[in-house]
């Protein structure tokens, strides 16, 4: 008796401090800083100015197609001239509006908070591509911006949804061995002439894909090129597949 009672003394001081905590830090919106129901969520009006990918997507880049999901795997035009070095891809939002600004300050604004609720968004994006024997692995920055920017947010990235959908996550598993020119503006075939023996597998993770699906998780997916750089790495380091997701994609040209 003497228990209970002490558990529902400790129960009232909790739900005080809880109540405490949400007087002095109330829920705002990760989009515009507006008070909202819940932590870690978009108010209203953001959610509706937020570009969500849904409906029918390239199945192996996740770039929106015209037309319906009838549940057939569907490619658009540059993946069936040219398909990437992975079986799938998705992503999360379009690179565009709110979404772009909410990508820019997780990744250069120290808003480091923001990836939990957007791995959840992925999480959500990618359930049609996760598998129980997969490692998630993050695209990899090199030692010096890691240094300026003092976080990687792909890895900020991997490391929430690995928590979400219950997967290990290998923070390390590649490595950027040196850095590389903005790939802004160049051709494919400079893309990944410029990439070439960039990225590696770290030496002393290779045994952990092995025989493994690596599912890799970057922020922006542009052209695709050092996402095929990392699937490339994997591929000859003996991964047995490779998935990629990605929070925000670039729209093709129309
Ligand atoms: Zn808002
Ligand atoms: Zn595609």
């Amino acid at each position: 008796m003497a228990a209970d009672g002490s558990i529902g003394r400790n129960y009232r001081i909790w739900q005080r401090i809880q109540t405490a905590i949400e007087v002095v830090y109330p829920p705002r919106c990760i989009g515009c800083g507006e008070m909202t129901e819940s932590d870690f969520g978009l108010c209203g009006p953001c959610w509706r100015e937020t570009p969500f990918i849904g409906g029918l997507v390239c199945a192996s880049c996740g770039v929106p197609l015209p037309g319906e999901d009838d549940g057939h795997r569907v490619e658009c035009d540059d993946c069936m001239r040219q398909p990437p070095p992975w079986s799938e891809g998705r992503g999360t939002l379009l690179y565009a509006g709110k979404a772009r600004a909410l990508v820019l300050a997780l990744k250069h604004g120290d808003r480091t908070e923001l990836a939990r609720p957007a791995a959840r968004w992925m999480a959500q994006a990618g359930r049609s591509l996760l598998r129980s024997d997969m490692l998630i692995a993050p695209v990899p920055l090199h030692w010096s911006r890691l240094l300026k920017r003092r976080y990687n947010q792909s890895a900020l990235l991997a490391q929430h949804l690995g928590k979400t959908v219950g997967l290990p996550v290998c923070p390390d598993l590649l490595l950027r061995s040196r850095r590389t020119p903005a790939l802004e503006g160049k051709t494919a075939a400079e893309r990944t002439e410029t990439l070439r023996d960039a990225i590696t597998v770290h030496p002393r993770r290779a045994d952990r894909l092995t025989g493994r699906h690596v599912l890799l998780v970057d922020d922006v997916m542009t052209s695709g090129a050092t996402l095929a750089a990392c699937a490339r790495a994997c591929r000859a380091a003996g991964a047995d597949d490779i998935s990629v997701l990605v929070l925000a994609r670039v729209a093709k040209d129309a």
